[in-house]
């Protein structure tokens, strides 16, 4: 039996990168890998230039109540001329700070007469200008290699003037879920059938992370059924991924069907949920075979099956940035295996966040996932008395 952390650290010592790239547009580069750090060329902004719509001037020149010509009009764009002496231009957010001027008074402490205006306002040298290379400069390494291009990162890329960006290849994601209970929603259940949503969860995930997903559907509890959709998986995936199945009863295939067409290096977790869980090597495929209780499965693939693919995909931060809070609970018992608890937060009275435990922390109880805010994470051997801080894990941190 492995701890959590150790099964971690094997599954990542496994991952190998993705090594082809391609290039794509800027617009279409969301939740892609870059593969080389992007190093600025230019400075942004280029040129000082006005924060406000206003009045360039000198500030030197210009004590409380005086009256200046306004001797040109920038707008963003533009490019003014030197400012004469004695004078202001009337400027607006973004235009170049023309020559000689060193600030901008914003137009609400103005009032204009005429080609003249008044500056009600005495104003500092510098005020309400952006400083040209402010934000970026020429050879500033702007986003690293192996982040993943987020809204904010897209812009950067296209602030420094790049159209596209090199990224590493998507990675190619099969799934299938075992089971001869499952039938596909669409379908009336006869007795003894259950919905698969195993395949829903995994669909989500995946694709969350911007991997292409490869469906095979449900897969009857037969090694011959096992073996073949896992080869089949395998020949068209990196990584192959499927729920269920892993136990050691007899209707459990996985582990051998593994063992036969590859090899497996590990297969016990002591947490819960989710003990079982395998990780192999089918052809050139990595495998990783969840448990199939439905919260066992998103549980697993969230804090394994994830950095695994990340790391995969070429990313350099794989794991999740956890929080500590407070407890809103006891927790008693002291367990053998790693807690995983499924918690919303909420604001306590003296203005701290506190975990509050979904009842029902059964590992058949998809409602609690999507109740619940994050995973409340308690070592082995640990109790818990209200008030005291856990360790959370948050949802947006791992669902995509
Ligand atoms: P297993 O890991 O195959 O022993 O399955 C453990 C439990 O999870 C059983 O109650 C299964 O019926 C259930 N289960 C397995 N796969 C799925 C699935 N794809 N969707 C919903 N429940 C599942
Ligand atoms: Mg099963």
């Amino acid at each position: 039996m492995l701890t959590a952390d150790q099964l971690l650290e094997e599954l990542l010592m496994r991952a190998r990168g993705v090594t082809q790239t391609e290039a794509v547009p800027v617009e279409l580069a969301l939740g892609r890998v870059l593969a080389q750090p992007q190093v600025a060329t230019i400075s942004v902004p280029p040129l000082d230039n006005s924060a406000m719509d206003g009045y360039a001037l000198r500030a030197a020149e210009c004590v409380q109540g005086a009256v200046l010509a306004v001797s040109q009009r920038i707008a963003a764009g533009q490019m003014g001329g030197a400012l004469t002496a004695g004078s202001a231009a009337r400027i607006f957010t973004g235009a170049p700070v023309p020559p000689g001027a060193d600030a901008v008074v914003m137009q609400e402490h103005c009032s204009v007469d005429g080609d003249k205006v008044r500056i009600n306002y005495q104003p500092k040298a510098g005020e309400n200008i952006r400083r040209a290379g402010e934000d970026i400069c020429p050879c500033d390494t702007i986003l690293a290699a192996g982040t993943r291009l987020d809204a904010a990162a897209m812009g950067l890329g296209a602030s420094v003037g790049l159209a596209a960006l090199p990224v590493y290849r998507r990675l190619k994601v099969a799934s299938f879920s075992t089971g001869d209970e499952l039938v596909q929603p669409g379908t009336a259940l006869r007795a003894g059938q259950i919905y698969n949503s195993n395949r829903y969860t995994l669909a989500g995930l995946v694709q969350g992370l911007g991997c292409e997903w490869l469906d095979l559907g449900s897969v009857p509890d037969t090694l011959a059924a096992t073996l073949a959709a896992l080869q089949r998986a395998a020949a068209m995936a990196d990584v192959v991924i499927t729920s269920g199945g892993v136990s050691v009863g007899e209707e459990d295939h996985v582990k051998a069907a593994v063992e036969r067409l590859g090899k497996i290096d590990m297969w016990k977790v002591a947490m819960k949920p989710g003990k079982p869980l395998v990780y192999g090597r089918v052809g050139e495929a990595d495998f990783i075979g969840l448990p199939g209780n439905p919260v066992s499965t998103f549980v697993t693939f969230v804090l394994f099956a994830r950095p695994f693919l990340l790391k995969r995909m070429g990313v350099v931060e794989v794991l999740p940035k956890t929080y500590r809070v407070q407890a809103a609970f006891d927790w008693a018992k002291p367990g053998d295996r790693r807690e995983f608890l499924r918690a919303r937060l909420a604001v306590g009275e003296e203005g701290a966040l506190q975990a509050q435990l979904f009842p029902n922390q059964s590992s058949g109880v998809l409602t609690s996932a999507v109740w619940a805010h994050g995973l409340v994470d308690i070592d082995i051997g640990h109790t818990v008395a209200r008030g005291e801080s856990v360790r959370f894990i948050p949802f947006s941190e791992v669902l995509g």
